[in-house]
């Protein structure tokens, strides 16, 4: 399911951030157009896809943000904006008017919380962000991206609590960004954020929460008691997969995923349906793979891999290793 970036401008600087290379070399005023929009809900629906991801920058700062919403909805796409809950009061009270009454599945949020402790988060953006959960905590999916291996999750099991946010929290782990330095999570420190994560099993377990694993873990750094509770608790709905992901930008152009959004960028219009594109990057990724290797080096050989239960690890971490090699290697795929 490709994600739909209306606009690029964002309010915050995260430091792990992975639309930050991709952002930084955007003009600012870039923003997706109602031709395009259309072009890429036909494009969609053609494709049989009922979900409408929205993704930014910021979303909410596309000027049409609560319009190109209605009309989504209006073509029955089930719609999911992820945002940073920084919106100004004119766009939120417009959109609690719009889409309060509306079932979760038809409109949600899924919004990324910064730990206030352990960032230097400017107090009005946190009050911004207050109003955002107390507006649609209901409808808003928690989401945290783990970037330093001492994180902490109590400020976001209190916000869930707080604004009565949905019992799933979207963990990501931070993959670096090829070109870019932004913090992620060394290979060696996984298996210690991983067992940091299961921690904080007691909290999920009385306060009713469930972890939803992002893409890029490895499976063998998890423990065998670890493995069991998630299965048990996640109903086994978590893989430890790696894209392609597909982002598309507003100016449509379109690539795999952030951390790999220096890879052969292309437009949407070069391709007839939305299965091309996938196979396209999917290609990709399988010939980094195989030439790569996964992130580690017991990767090659892995049962797990063989049995396509894992995919080896976060593609940008072994492109790290092999980066200035890949590069005259495959010319053809860093244009
Ligand atoms: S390269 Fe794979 S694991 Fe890494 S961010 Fe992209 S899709 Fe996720
Ligand atoms: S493929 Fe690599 S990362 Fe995945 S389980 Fe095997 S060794 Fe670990």
């Amino acid at each position: 399911m490709p994600n739909i970036l209306l606009t690029q401008r964002c309010v915050r600087s995260c430091p792990y951030c992975f639309a930050e290379k991709h952002m930084s070399e955007s003009s600012p005023d870039d923003i997706l157009s109602w031709e395009n929009l259309i072009y890429l809900a036909d494009f969609l629906q053609a494709a049989g896809e009922r979900r409408f991801p929205i993704l930014g920058g910021e979303p909410s700062l596309h000027p049409s943000f609560n319009d190109m919403i209605v009309y989504l909805l209006e073509r029955n796409f089930d719609v999911h904006v992820f945002t940073s809950g920084v919106m100004s009061d004119r766009v939120l009270e417009e959109a609690a008017s719009l889409f309060n009454h509306l079932p979760f599945e038809r409109m949600s949020f899924i919004c990324n919380l910064n730990d206030p402790s352990q960032t230097r988060t400017p107090l009005s953006e946190l009050e911004s962000v207050k109003r955002f959960l107390k507006t649609f905590g209901n409808r808003t999916v928690p989401g945290f991206n783990i970037y330093r291996t001492d994180f902490e999750l109590d400020f976001l099991f209190q916000a869930i609590n707080e604004f009565g946010m949905h019992r799933n929290i979207r963990l990501g782990l931070a993959h670096p960004i090829l070109g870019k330095k932004n913090l992620f999570i060394r290979l060696k420190d996984i298996e210690a954020v991983i067992d940091r994560l299961f921690s904080y099993i007691p909290l999920f377990e009385r306060l009713r929460v469930k972890p939803g694993l992002d893409c890029g873990f490895p499976l063998c750094r998890f423990k065998d008691d670890q493995l069991a509770w998630l299965l048990r608790n996640t109903g086994g709905r978590y893989d430890f997969g790696c894209g392609p992901v597909l982002d598309i930008g507003p100016d449509m152009t379109v690539w795999p995923c952030f951390p790999l959004s220096s890879f052969q960028k292309r437009s949407v219009f070069e391709f007839n349906t939305l299965k091309e594109i996938y196979d396209f990057y999917g290609d990709i990724h399988e010939k980094i793979k195989v030439e790569a290797g996964g992130i580690f080096f017991e990767c090659d050989g892995c049962v797990f891999r063989e049995e396509r239960l894992c995919k080896g690890g976060c593609v940008a971490h072994s492109l790290g290793h092999f980066q200035e090699e890949a590069r005259l290697r495959y010319p053809e795929v860093y244009l």
